[in-house]
């Protein structure tokens, strides 16, 4: 943190979360009124596209800081911030005349695709997840409805502007038994892109040692909490993402990038970035690649993630300790 790991995607500083949640908690009622009227405005003012809902400044609090503001001056002890939760349920439909968009950032494309049944189950498990957290954390999503296809740059943005504790993405892989269930965190070196003669360099990597730190010791907690609930092992795995075409330049039908990240948890990182923590679980059931999870497979994948964010957010201080 405080370096600027990749001055392009993120100029903008933060302060440690920990530091400006206990200069919330010591400010009068006016000041934080005050403060609440800037994230307040600032809610409304990125309430539209989610590429400008990325925080424009370091001290601007997050959107959710503005309910607890507008409440009585009585209600002070709430004035403690609950962390926050983000849940990213893999795939969805791209709006029409987006699926071909190339990322302006990159050149790549980062449509999301429509998966079936990935798309429909993995959001049914998302919203388990909510049910069981939001009465402790605050809770968002990644998607606004289940058929909702944004970007994965546009998930990702989402995702970090509400300044996040951890994000969990959900996936499940029908041409895997449920034997497999993989854990993935982000790792410093992991990268998407290429390099060609014709067009230079296309390529980011993960840089940031603080979020890799962190992200893995949740991953951890996740996996362990994943094996109880469903009784399968699920392990640390790392990801595998080829390209479809390559013919060296990104001018031409490139699908996606190759490297070992998801491009959510690469667009993470840096002082508007946070711990991601990415999910697979196997769906295939015989010789079946398209039969939907049974709803005890649900709760189970779901009660794995749940109670592993619940963990993994309860050794928070001594993880953070851990990862400077
Ligand atoms: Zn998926």
């Amino acid at each position: 943190m405080g370096k600027r790991h990749t001055p392009y995607y993120y100029p903008q500083m933060r302060p440690p979360r920990r530091e400006s949640r206990g200069v919330v908690k010591g400010l009068t009622w006016g000041a934080l009124f005050g403060l609440a009227a800037i994230g307040y405005s600032h809610a409304i003012s990125t309430g539209g596209e989610a590429r400008t809902a990325v925080p424009s400044a370091s001290s601007t609090p997050k959107p959710g800081a503005a309910p607890q503001a507008s409440a009585s001056p009585g209600a002070t002890q709430k004035a403690e911030k609950r962390l926050v939760v983000v849940i990213d349920p893999g795939h969805g439909t791209p709006a029409a005349g987006t699926k071909d968009a190339r990322d302006p950032e990159t050149g790549y494309k980062m449509a999301d695709y429509k998966n079936t049944p990935e798309t429909t189950e993995v959001y049914d498990v998302a919203l388990l997840v909510k049910k069981m957290l939001e009465g402790s954390f605050d809770v968002h999503l990644t998607k606004k409805f289940v058929d909702e296809g944004p970007s994965l740059r546009v998930r990702a943005e989402r995702a970090n502007a509400f300044h996040p504790d951890i994000v969990v993405s959900i996936h499940t892989d029908h041409t895997q038994p449920n034997t497999m269930q993989w854990v993935t965190p982000q790792k410093v070196g992991q990268t998407r892109g290429i390099t060609s003669a014709a067009d230079g360099t296309h390529q980011l990597t993960f840089t940031d040692k603080k979020i890799a730190c962190i992200s893995n010791a949740y991953a951890e907690q996740i996996a362990s909490t994943r094996t109880a609930a469903s009784g399968i092992p699920a392990q640390l795995h790392d990801l595998n993402f080829t390209a479809k075409k390559d013919d060296g330049s990104i001018t031409n039908t490139i699908n996606r990038a190759p490297g070992n990240i998801s491009w959510v948890q690469l667009l993470s990182q840096g002082d508007t970035g946070a711990p991601w923590v990415y999910n697979e679980f196997g769906g295939k059931k015989g010789s079946s690649e398209t039969t939907e999870l049974s709803a005890d497979e649900k709760q189970a994948y779901a009660t794995g993630v749940a109670n592993g964010i619940q963990a993994a957010l309860s050794s928070r201080d001594s993880i953070f300790g851990q990862c400077q």
